[in-house]
C-alpha cells in the first residue's frame, strides 16, 4: 500500500483527500516543491536529493502566502524520510511536499486562514529525454512578471502560466517552451531554468531575471565551476542567443539535464548532445546517485 503524510500522521494515500471547497484548490493558494530521491541498485539504497535546499526553499514560499509553516526544515526532511521508509519505494521517486490554504472557506484572502501541510511520493523517471535531447520553442506566453507574483516562490496558482506554455508546446509538436519575461529576455523554461554555451562559457539568465532560483540551476554553476573549470556568467540573455548558442540545455529537479537540440525552426549543434552538456550530465548524475564522496553532503541516504 502507499501512504502520504496528510494532516499530521502518515495515513494511506487513498484516505489523503481534500474538500472541494477548500481554499487552495479554489484560489491557488498552494506552495510546492519537487524533490527526487534516486534508487542506487550497486549501494541498494535510495537517496534523498538536496532536502534541505528545497524545503528551506518551501519555506520561504509559505512566508510570502502569509503561511507559518508548523514544522522546521529539520522536521520536514525527518517526516520526509519516515514516509519514504514505509513506502519502501526501490525506485527513482519525486517527492512532492506543500503547503496551503488548507480551510473550506470562499472568499480571497491569506491572514486568518488556516493552513497545513502534507506530502506524497511517486515513482518517477525521466522527464524529458536526458539522451537524445528535446526540441523547444519559445512559447507566445511571457512569465508571469514580479508585479503580479513573488517571485522565488513556487505557488501552485501560479503554475497556469507554465502549463498554458506547455500546452501550447506539446500541440505545436515540440517538447518544452522558454518564456521570455514581459520585458522580452529570456526567462526559462515551464518548469526548469536554462543554460546556454557560447564560446566555452556557460550562461545563464540572474536570479534578478524572472526565474525561480533553481537548486539545480545552482549546483550547476558550481559545478561547471568547480569541475569543469568554466567561466559562468548570470547575465541578461537575448532571444536571439538562443539561436546562435553551441550548446543550449534545460535544468531542473525533474528536468535533470536535459540537453535542447532544437530552438524553433533552428537545429543546435547539428543535433547533437554537446560535449560540455555530456560532462556534466555525468557528473551531476554521479553525486546525485550518492556515488561521489565529494558531493556525499547532497544525499542522504534513507535506508
Ligand atoms: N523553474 C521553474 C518554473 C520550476 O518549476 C522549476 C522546478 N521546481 C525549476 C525552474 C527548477 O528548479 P529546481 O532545480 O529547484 O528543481
Amino acid at each position: 500500500m502507499r501512504y502520504a503524510f496528510f494532516q499530521g500522521n502518515i495515513v494511506p494515500f487513498n484516505d489523503a483527500k481534500i474538500s472541494i471547497m477548500n481554499h487552495a484548490f479554489n484560489y491557488g493558494t498552494g506552495v510546492f516543491e519537487g524533490i527526487r530521491a534516486y534508487w542506487n541498485e550497486t549501494q541498494n539504497q535510495l537517496f534523498l536529493l538536496k532536502a534541505r535546499e528545497h524545503f528551506e526553499r518551501l519555506q520561504r514560499s509559505a512566508w510570502s502566502l502569509k503561511m507559518n509553516l508548523k514544522y522546521s526544515v529539520p522536521e520536514m526532511i525527518e517526516l520526509t524520510l519516515q514516509l519514504l521508509k514505509k513506502n519502501d519505494y526501490k525506485q527513482d521517486v519525486y517527492i512532492r511536499p506543500l503547503a496551503y490554504k488548507s480551510a473550506d472557506k470562499i472568499g480571497l484572502g491569506l491572514v486568518g486562514i488556516p493552513d497545513d501541510f502534507c506530502i506524497f511520493v511517486a515513482p518517477f523517471g525521466v522527464y524529458l529525454d536526458i539522451s537524445k535531447g528535446i526540441k523547444v520553442c519559445v512559447s507566445s506566453w511571457c512569465r508571469i512578471g514580479a508585479s503580479s507574483a513573488p517571485l522565488g516562490s513556487k505557488i501552485t496558482g501560479a503554475y497556469f502560466n507554465s502549463s498554458l506554455a506547455k500546452s501550447e508546446a506539446l500541440e505545436k509538436g515540440f517538447d518544452e517552451a522558454i518564456l521570455l519575461s514581459p520585458d522580452g529576455s529570456v526567462a526559462e523554461g515551464s518548469g526548469e531554468n536554462l543554460f546556454i554555451i557560447k564560446h566555452g562559457k556557460l550562461i545563464t539568465p540572474p536570479l534578478t531575471e524572472i526565474i525561480l532560483p533553481g537548486i539545480t540551476r545552482e549546483t550547476i554553476i558550481n559545478l561547471a565551476k568547480n569541475e569543469l573549470g568554466m567561466v559562468v556568467e548570470e547575465r541578461f540573455v537575448r532571444r536571439d542567443e538562443l539561436c546562435q548558442a553551441d550548446e543550449l540545455f534545460f535544468c531542473g529537479t525533474g528536468a535533470e539535464i536535459t540537453p535542447i537540440i532544437q530552438i524553433d525552426e533552428t537545429i543546435i549543434n547539428e543535433g547533437q548532445l554537446g560535449t560540455v552538456t555530456k560532462k556534466l550530465q555525468a557528473v551531476y548524475f554521479q553525486a546525485a546517485h550518492g556515488d561521489n564522496p565529494k558531493y556525499a553532503d547532497w544525499v542522504i541516504p534513507v535506508f
